[in-house]
């Protein structure tokens, strides 16, 4: 049997009849748009953050766009984040008309360096994004500890990071804003495009209610220029039957993770490194894999029907979409090594011990 990158199949399986009847639940009310399944689901998802308030979104990358807009982040302002993430965490800075000033990863993490990140500030920069990749935290004290004497904001991309801890903290309450994406094989993932803020901010969560429905106050009265950003009630119903199994599933993954480390472990990859003030939930199990032979490893694990995924191939300043920037190959020289050397291994709650055993044993006879 073939073993899949993710098994979205396997986890619908398990969980089948709460999710149909979430499904029949919203259809047989005809209640599609906001209403009782988005509040409540925003309630139950700001409490799993350990968060005062969740707003509720048609993706991640809506949610980032308007983080931008409520930090005020304006066209000729410069907006701070890694160029080893998807595409998107950038998208809103450029959409916006301001410029994503780019920096280099650490290169034990993948995550964000804040050395870089005090290096890369100007009187222009308004914000900070750090990236809290496969599930990992960014190193969020010296972080925070810089937009606090800079008097910046910071915007956490948690897209990758739900239930994920920083000293304790869980991802999305240590930043003003922080953005989630529910994308099908998200940790927590609709049955197509979802999204949300989470703030503690009072303020900023009212803002944002107003700007992802058209800027309305109510049925017929519109205060701002806003946009049709709402979480759908269906996507909400299937998310809210989903989140109580959010932690179980997450535990699992840590459990699938600690087990590979310890299989690959002296192997010829590299496992991931974890600071001990972290816990990650591996939305990707990524491994590194030196000299030249990922390519050759990844098609090693095809033939014996292992799927693979590179996480990402592209680092952010070499993508055309960003040519404008004027980066070259040679400025962000960890990131661009991870790029040429990372590899994510299946990772999902349903993959059982044996499927990981025959995964490491694999990879070991490359
Ligand atoms: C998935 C993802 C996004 C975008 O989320 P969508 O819901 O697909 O729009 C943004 N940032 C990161 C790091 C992601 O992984």
């Amino acid at each position: 049997m073939p073993i899949p990158l993710v098994d979205l199949k396997a986890q619908y399986a398990a969980i089948k009849p709460e999710i149909d009847a979430a499904i029949q639940r919203v259809i047989g009310n005809a209640s599609f748009i906001l209403g009782k399944e988005v509040s409540e689901f925003e309630t139950n998802f700001a409490a799993f953050c350990r968060a005062k308030h969740c707003v509720g979104l048609d993706s991640g990358t809506a949610a980032l766009h308007l983080a931008l807009l409520l930090c005020d982040v304006k066209p000729g302002d410069e907006v701070i984040t890694t160029t080893h993430t998807f595409v998107a965490t950038a998208e809103g800075i450029s959409v916006i008309g301001a410029r994503p000033v780019l920096v280099d990863i650490d290169p034990r993490t993948y995550n964000l360096d804040p050395r870089a990140v005090e290096r890369a500030i100007t009187p222009r920069t308004k914000a900070i994004i750090p990236v809290h990749l496969y599930g990992q935290p960014a190193e969020m004290d010296p972080i925070l500890e810089i937009a606090r004497t800079r008097n910046l904001r910071v915007i956490e991309d948690a897209a990758q990071a739900h239930g994920a801890e920083y000293r304790g903290k869980r991802a999305g309450t240590m930043g003003d804003i922080a953005c989630f994406s529910f994308f099908p094989s998200k940790n927590l993932g609709a049955y197509g495009d979802a999204g949300a803020l989470v703030t503690n901010d009072d303020e900023l969560a009212a803002r944002a209610r107003l700007l992802r429905d058209h800027g309305r106050r109510d049925k017929y009265e519109h205060l701002v220029v806003g946009y049709g950003y709402r979480l759908d009630a269906l996507q909400a119903a299937i998310l809210g039957a989903k989140l109580p199994h959010l932690d179980a599933w997450n535990a699992r993954r840590r459990a699938i993770a600690d087990y590979y480390t310890e299989l690959l472990t002296n192997s010829a990859v590299v496992p991931p490194y974890v600071p001990p003030h972290i816990s990650p939930v591996y939305h990707i199990y990524a491994v590194r894999v030196p000299s030249g032979n990922r390519d050759g490893l990844r098609a090693h694990l095809k033939s014996r029907g292992i799927e693979t995924g590179i996480h990402y191939p592209i680092p952010l300043h070499l993508q055309p979409v960003n040519a404008n920037l004027g980066y070259q190959r040679g400025d962000f020289p960890h990131a661009e090594q991870v790029a040429d050397e990372e590899l994510s291994l299946p990772m999902y709650p349903e993959l059982s011990d044996q499927q990981v055993e025959m995964i490491a044993e694999a990879v070991r006879s490359y």
